[in-house]
């Protein structure tokens, strides 16, 4: 083990210092007991929702699996508890809109045996076999985007992998469930972390953990296998270390291009929670059932790391924690940097919510009792932007409702949300909520734009397709392969590669 490695502290240009208030680091994860019902939306990840493949009436059991996706962009559900299917339905998601769910009321029984399991012999299994089975665990990537994790590592054949990067930054405040995993999954993790690399074809991995982990810098540096293939660097904690381009850069010296991927050097980058769960699932051949989250806040009376089993409501979760009183306004899902507001404590905890964190009323008020001043320029935000942007001309972009000079000048699809710009204004301008909002707006006109295109495109085959109806079938153009466009003046054409002439729209009538 190079202990330089683990002494320099490599990290990225700019980000922020947010104090880091993570008080649950030092208690081993608890487990928390079912619900009496478990709400399983289809729609976990991004991607195409998952298919249901019970129904009504149906028992299941723990690890079975009850829902198949629906193509590559998705991953399978599987039942958390022992029950029956009482409904499927549309229920509310964490976001707002109503989704369908499979709901399984409990069984009083139903213990932490998973009783539907395929064990495999991971030695005997190629780079495709691998990518097969990590999709039938139904796994996405557990620190918070929810993508599936098969897709992930599914990289274009024309981009050769060379290193895996495993996330072990955790560079959120407040939430410490990765650290956690690190310090009593570490056998699962290297296991999870061998598999990874072959279904990448990477020939070495390198674990990055932010300097406030030492005991987890420690840990996986005395397991890491002899032979130098996997390696743990210590970066330097500060917000976003954990963002991909961001840990690519302080891993391994790369710079990930403006618009483009890991992949793009030659990198793949996957979060410990997720790897740690792959090797636990994997050899087993079982599908995810429960995911570690971190309960914290001024609000919760019992804070600690919980592995929850999917699909248990948001209000059994505080119920247990310590929060029976609290109202969805003092709620973020995840982090407090990019972490979201819930609509509804009936939402239950799916596969992406590393974190629930609970502030009590006075600080929603301290917060929602900041005034907002004007723009000043003092050029903060453009000190703190990981991305190299200019956060203050966006905001004043979006104020004057500019969204589209926003997009082509100013770069705003670099932009991931990050809120370090928001972080550090001076005048509270809320710029990263400007952003979200603008970036809808141009997702929502890229829609309208392809739909309309789409539309245009199907009138002009109907057209077409009449035209052709009329022509003379003795025309000798079908048969010596000359076709032609209607993109002109109506009832004319043009042959491909010919001279213009005229299309008779009656061909009884001679031209
Ligand atoms: S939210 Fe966007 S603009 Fe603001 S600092 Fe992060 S990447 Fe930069
Ligand atoms: S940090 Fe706030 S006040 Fe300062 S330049 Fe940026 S937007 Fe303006």
């Amino acid at each position: 083990m190079n202990l330089f490695s683990l002494t320099r502290r490599k990290t990225f240009a700019r980000g922020v210092h947010p104090a880091s208030h993570k008080s649950t680091a030092g208690t081993p994860i608890r487990r928390m007991p079912f619900a009496p019902r478990i709400l399983l939306p289809l729609a976990q990840h991004i991607g195409k929702p998952a298919v249901p493949i019970v129904s009504v009436g149906q028992e299941v059991v723990r690890g079975q699996p009850i829902a198949r996706a629906d193509g590559f962009l998705s991953v399978p559900l599987h039942a958390p508890v022992d029950g029956v299917v009482e409904a499927i339905e549309l229920r509310p998601s964490a976001r707002g809109p109503w989704t369908e769910t499979i709901v399984i009321r409990t069984f009083e029984a139903s213990t932490q045996e998973v009783r539907w399991s395929e064990p495999r012999d991971m030695d005997a299994l190629s780079a495709r076999e691998i990518l097969q089975a990590i999709q039938d665990t139904g796994m996405v990537g557990l620190g918070g985007a929810a993508f599936p994790s098969h897709a992930k590592l599914s990289v274009p054949e024309d981009k050769p992998i060379h290193t895996l990067v495993v996330n072990g930054c955790e560079c959120e405040p407040y939430l410490t469930c990765d650290h956690r995993l690190m310090l009593e999954r570490s056998a699962d993790l290297m296991r999870g972390i061998g598999y990874a690399m072959r279904a990448v074809g990477a020939r070495q991995a390198v674990i990055g953990i932010e300097d406030n982990k030492p005991d987890a810098i420690a840990s996986l540096a005395a397991m890491v296998p002899e032979g130098g293939q996997i390696r743990v660097v210590a970066v330097k904690t500060k917000y976003p270390q954990g963002a991909e381009k961001m840990l690519v850069k302080a891993a391994l010296g790369l710079k990930v291009p403006a618009g483009g991927l890991p992949a793009d050097v030659g990198a793949v980058v996957n979060n410990v929670g997720t790897l740690a769960m792959l090797g636990s699932l994997l050899p087993q051949g079982q599908g995810m059932t429960e995911r570690v989250v971190t309960v914290t806040g001024p609000g919760i009376k019992r804070p600690g790391d919980y592995w929850v089993p999917l699909g248990t409501p948001m209000r059994t979760v505080l119920d247990w924690a310590g929060a029976e009183s609290v109202s969805e306004r003092e709620i973020i899902l995840g982090g407090p940097m990019m972490g979201q507001a819930v609509a509804s404590l009936d939402v239950p905890v799916t596969k992406g919510v590393s974190g629930i964190l609970v502030f009590d009323q006075r600080k929603i008020q301290e917060e929602e009792a900041r005034k907002r001043y004007p723009c000043i320029k003092c050029g903060e935000c453009v000190k703190a932007c990981p991305m190299g942007l200019n956060p203050s001309m966006l905001g004043m972009l979006a104020g004057a409702r500019e969204y589209d000079l926003m997009g082509t000048d100013y770069h705003l699809g670099d932009c991931f949300e990050c809120g370090c710009c928001t972080y550090v204004c001076p005048s509270n301008i809320p710029l990263v909520q400007q952003f979200r909002v603008a970036k809808a707006i141009l997702r929502e006109r890229a829609q309208a734009i392809h739909e309309a295109l789409a539309a245009e495109q199907a009138a002009a085959q109907a057209e077409l397709a009449q035209v052709m109806e009329h022509l003379p079938i003795d025309d000798e153009s079908h048969l010596t392969g000359q076709r032609f466009d209607f993109g002109h003046a109506e009832g004319e054409g043009r042959k491909l590669g010919g001279s213009r002439h005229k299309i008779n729209p009656h061909p009884t009538d001679k031209p």
